[in-house]
């Protein structure tokens, strides 16, 4: 079961959910659909559906909540799966 966080539906598949995630090799924060795996910059770039990218990033795990915040991205959240 998925525990992230998510911003949005994707607008490419329309099945995936835009999960914030961090790339491990650089800590990058990041938005990629769970589903086809389209990646984007950030949130407000996931929702506009502007520069998307595939395979930009590499290894990554699900951002916390409190890098979320730190990021200021927490107003972008729509789901809050754990807490
Ligand atoms: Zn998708």
């Amino acid at each position: 079961m998925n525990k992230g966080f998510f911003v949005g539906e994707c607008p490419f598949c329309k099945q995936g959910m835009q999960e914030i995630l961090r790339e491990k090799s650089t800590g990058k924060y990041f938005v990629e659909c769970d589903e086809c795996m389209v990646e984007w910059e950030n949130p407000a770039k996931a929702l506009t559906n502007v520069d998307a990218s595939r395979f930009k990033y590499g290894e990554s795990v699900d951002a916390t909540i409190d890098e979320i915040r730190a990021l200021k991205w927490d107003s972008y959240v729509i789901s809050l799966q754990h807490d």
